[in-house]
């Protein structure tokens, strides 16, 4: 559930249990044990968490149920309080969760082991090989920001990494599985190197040089964090891709200053156009929360004409969402969830038109798709670099190879593309 890192982390667990000589069974199947890794960023996931494991133990009434993530982390006894769980387990545990399930199965009685935020401090090493096409890679983990909203540093304690030689070695070893694109991610995955004194610019380069990944992808990065270096750098590479995702928030310097953010409007649209110079057909994409207490009429125009401005690519919105111990529980001027719905209406309506323009401004030009193995009614997806969505007619041979492709159509009122591969053009490391 959750995040690409929270991914990645499932999928290294996966692992461990087919090391362990367990089958991976599909969500219909039976199975003897179910791993539910948690989110807990919105009440929303939180429901959704509770819900699943009762689907789940509905599905496989004698299987053991063991959850872990990062609602498990906050709230582990909520959590046991859940019909059908069975081990309870925090972050901390995911390194060795095969062996920790295993030893604790055979008790037949909820057992929660819960730790403090401050115990925290392991990283556990993830990346996510379930997908033939990109994978992804955990190379940091926690947070040292304090934002009013957020309970993420509470689940995953502080900002912390492993060194980029060990980061290295991983991404060789999804090179030599056959992925030729990489996703890299964390908490605050900007703030590399907190605690190995290098820096996310010295990871970028190590990574540019790691033989048969073909593509990169930084999956988000604070805007304080943007540095013109790591523009400058991913500008020159051909390697990392014009493709950005960059939590804004808030749109008004008032509710950034409450939120405890740290940039202002000035800064992050500052951080765009130094984007847009060095790569100005760059996706972007911008994270905005909606309904944050204080937010007048006046200070939600405000985001909706900054958004309008800097005109990202696509805007991720999520309705304010109340979490337990943030310092956003006790303030003022809270905006009803019917007032919040409406802002949320007007920022989709706004994201479909900007993502629609992005894609519509790219038509006739020739872009390099990655395809991937999905097929839907004889058709065959992928992405360009700048994250443009291309379908063309599936094509078997194609799966997991890097075509040039002519952009020639917008695909009916959505926001992806017809293609016409130049067959010709066709380039493969193999
Ligand atoms: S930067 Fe802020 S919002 Fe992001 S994980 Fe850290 S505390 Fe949470």
């Amino acid at each position: 559930m959750g995040c690409k890192l929270n991914f990645s982390e499932s999928s290294a667990i996966a692992r461990q249990f087919e090391e362990g000589g367990f089958v991976r069974v599909g969500p219909d199947d039976e199975a003897d044990i179910c791993v539910v890794n948690s989110c807990s960023v919105t009440e929303h996931a939180d429901k959704k968490c509770r819900n699943i494991i009762r689907k789940l133990h509905r599905r496989n009434p004698s299987a053991i149920i063991a959850v872990t993530g990062c609602y498990a982390q906050l709230r582990p006894n909520d959590l046991a309080a859940v019909e059908g769980v069975d081990i309870v387990l925090s972050n901390n545990d995911k390194g060795d969760l095969y062996k920790r399930v295993l030893e604790l199965s055979e008790r037949g009685h909820t057992q929660v082991f819960a730790c403090e935020t401050s115990e925290l401090t392991s990283f556990f090493s993830a990346f996510s090989s379930n997908d033939r096409t990109r994978a992804f890679l955990k190379v940091q983990d926690g947070c040292d920001y304090k934002c009013a909203y957020c309970t993420i540093h509470y689940a995953r304690g502080s900002s912390r990494n492993i060194p980029v030689a060990d980061v290295v070695a991983q991404a060789e070893r999804i090179a030599a599985a056959g992925q030729k694109e990489i996703v890299i991610t964390g908490v605050n995955t900007g703030d590399f190197g907190r605690t190995t004194g290098e820096t996310f610019l010295d990871l970028l380069r190590a990574l540019n040089d790691v033989e048969g990944i073909e593509r990169y992808r930084i999956s988000s990065i604070e805007p304080n964090l943007l540095t013109d270096d790591i523009i400058a750098f991913c500008a020159a590479s051909d390697k990392f891709q014009h493709h950005f995702h960059i939590p804004l928030q808030s749109g008004s310097d008032k509710i950034l200053g409450l939120m405890r953010r740290r940039y202002t409007t000035a800064k992050f649209a500052d951080r765009i156009e130094s984007v847009r110079r060095a790569m100005p057909d760059a996706f972007i994409g911008i994270d905005v929360i909606v309904g944050f207490p204080g937010e007048t009429e006046l200070e939600f125009e405000r985001t909706y004409e900054f958004l309008e401005r800097v005109s990202p690519a696509y805007i991720h919105i999520f309705p304010f969402s109340e979490r337990p111990g943030t310092p956003a529980v006790d303030m003022p001027d809270k905006v009803p969830s019917s007032v919040a719905s409406q802002r949320v209406q007007r920022l989709e309506k706004l994201c479909s038109e900007l993502h629609r323009k992005f894609a519509e401004n790219a038509l006739g030009k020739t872009r390099k798709v990655l395809f991937e193995s999905t097929m839907r009614g004889g058709y065959m997806f992928g992405f360009t670099g700048n994250y443009i969505r291309v379908k063309v007619p599936y094509d078997r041979t194609m799966i997991n190879r890097i075509c040039d492709v002519e952009l020639v159509a917008m695909d009916g009122d959505s926001a992806d593309v017809s293609g016409r591969i130049n067959a010709s053009e066709v380039t493969t490391t193999e």
